[in-house]
């Protein structure tokens, strides 16, 4: 610690570093942060290649099939190929389960990081204060513009940031709405208005929820809308390890001033610029887990900037656990039951899904006994019963299949033709009746198995077992 106070600088030397003009958030004006490069910078931006992703995703085909496609009218799920049908939607459940568990054990190892770097509100507000930082300047010229008079130039610079912003909410609103239907159709009716209402809803919802939340509501989404930042406290711990100020290495915090004993002060310099960098205006010197602090790391690039400048150690602010922070010897992750648990149920929901995915049956099908009447009986003494059979073809293109019985001697179906095309995705019920002798029956309700087989590929195939009726013996 003597050889690093040695070489720390004078007052002199460093006064860039002070921020003078910063605003803490108390929830009543937007804050103006000030864009820090670093580490945690670069991490930021790396999330927005994701959320591109997010932009492009349904315009994209594969083999001509859209990527990504929830067709709510033909209820169906397509996923780089794979169609999820109503059926099969219990995988849903398990996706859900495993977003939520992630987002448990996030928390509990790393807090808010997922607020910091992935959440689209904050990604969306970061695009959007980038384009008004290039538009209106420093946080500084933004402050002033923001109670300037409508003058020409603030009428002027406003016009030209709305109107991007409202180009990102209008692309963000069609490629949303592109999510649930063809997006070429979906580009070509809303030029040509011929978009259905939904569509219309959607991309307007979308639309004005963007512009609204990342141009003007921003960070006090996260400090009063979200609800994330009520529970987060329940979820972290002492361990967890979250951007911390090192509080005995910091205090007492001081300026460094010129011809005076500056040894005696902690490396905090009080600069501010950690506050300054900001997105939710919060002091990470006042306490490490705050409702506000969002997490996102840029008061650890703030200031290791500074530390670099005074020819300090970074790590001033930087990701610590309080316990690492306190000099306390920090468990590993795999000590922590908590974190365990969710991995556990991480695990046990990815296992799902892909076994899910994984036997998928190509074919499905149902089949109902009509109940009135149970069963007829014929003219030739022989015994009749009526069933409704539903098929469902999850493959993309037709199938040629026959469906058989099985369970009763002689038993044969009537009412369906000897091979049966099904098309993709389309199930047509078909009302069949199944006649077979009495005496071939060993009681008066026996079972029988219907099964349904592609020509060209018996493996492909699917069975139902009902039963066949007859009067009392
Ligand atoms: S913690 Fe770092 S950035 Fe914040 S005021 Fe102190 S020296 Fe400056
Ligand atoms: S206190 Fe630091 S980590 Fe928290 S939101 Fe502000 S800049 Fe991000």
């Amino acid at each position: 610690m003597a050889e690093q106070d040695k070489k720390t600088k004078s007052a002199g030397d460093i006064g860039d570093i002070y921020e003078e003009v910063h605003v803490v958030n108390v929830g009543g004006e937007t804050i103006h942060a000030k864009r820090v490069s670093g580490r945690f910078r670069r991490y930021k931006d790396l999330v927005w290649v994701f959320w591109f992703s997010y932009l492009i995703l349904p315009f994209l085909r594969i083999g001509g099939e859209q990527v990504v496609l929830f067709d709510i009218p033909a209820r169906q799920f397509h996923f780089f190929g794979a169609t999820i049908y109503p059926q099969d939607i219990w995988m849903l459940t398990f996706a859900l389960i495993l977003l939520a568990m992630m987002l448990f054990g996030i928390t509990a190892i790393a807090g808010r990081i997922f607020c910091g770097f992935f959440c689209f509100q904050t990604v969306w507000t970061d695009w959007f204060v980038w384009i008004e930082e290039k538009i209106e300047g420093s946080p500084l010229q933004r402050r002033k513009l923001d109670k300037a008079p409508w003058n020409s130039e603030k009428i002027t610079k406003r016009g030209i940031k709305y109107a991007i912003w409202s180009l990102i909410s209008l692309v963000t609103g069609i490629s949303f709405a592109a999510y649930f239907m063809d997006s070429y159709e979906l580009l070509e009716d809303l030029v040509t208005f011929d978009a259905h209402i939904a569509a219309w809803v959607t991309l307007l919802s979308f639309f004005l929820g963007t512009f609204i939340l990342a141009g003007f509501m921003r960070e006090q989404v996260c400090f009063w809308l979200c609800p994330y930042a009520r529970i987060q406290s329940v979820m972290v711990d002492r361990d967890s390890i979250i951007p911390s100020y090192d509080i005995p290495r910091g205090e007492p915090r001081g300026r460094l001033k010129k011809g005076v004993d500056n040894e005696q002060k902690g490396d905090c310099v009080d600069c501010n610029q950690c506050v300054a960098v900001c997105p939710t205006g919060v002091d990470i010197r006042q306490s490490a887990l705050q409702e506000g602090c969002i997490m996102c790391g840029l008061c650890v690039d703030a200031c290791d900037k500074v530390m670099e400048k005074i020819d300090k150690p970074k790590g001033l602010i930087r990701y610590a656990s309080d316990n690492e922070i306190q000099g306390q010897v920090q468990p590993p992750l795999m000590r922590r039951p908590r974190v365990l648990i969710y991995l556990a149920i991480s695990l046990a929901s990815i296992l799902a899904i892909v076994f899910g995915l994984a036997s998928i049956p190509p074919l499905e099908m149902h089949v109902v006994h009509e109940r009135q009447p149970l069963y007829v009986k014929m003219s030739d003494g022989s015994i009749q019963n009526s069933y409704t059979i539903k098929i469902l073809n999850k493959l993309p293109e037709p199938l040629d299949v026959k469906v058989t019985v099985n369970g009763v001697e002689g038993a044969n179906i009537i009412g369906l033709p000897d091979i049966l095309t099904l098309q993709s995705a389309k199930v047509i019920p078909y009302t069949i009746r199944i006649r077979a002798k009495q005496d071939d029956m060993a009681a008066e309700r026996v079972p029988v198995y219907f099964k349904v087989e592609a020509l060209n590929d018996p493996t492909i195939n699917e069975e139902h077992e009902s039963f066949f009726a007859g009067p009392a013996r």
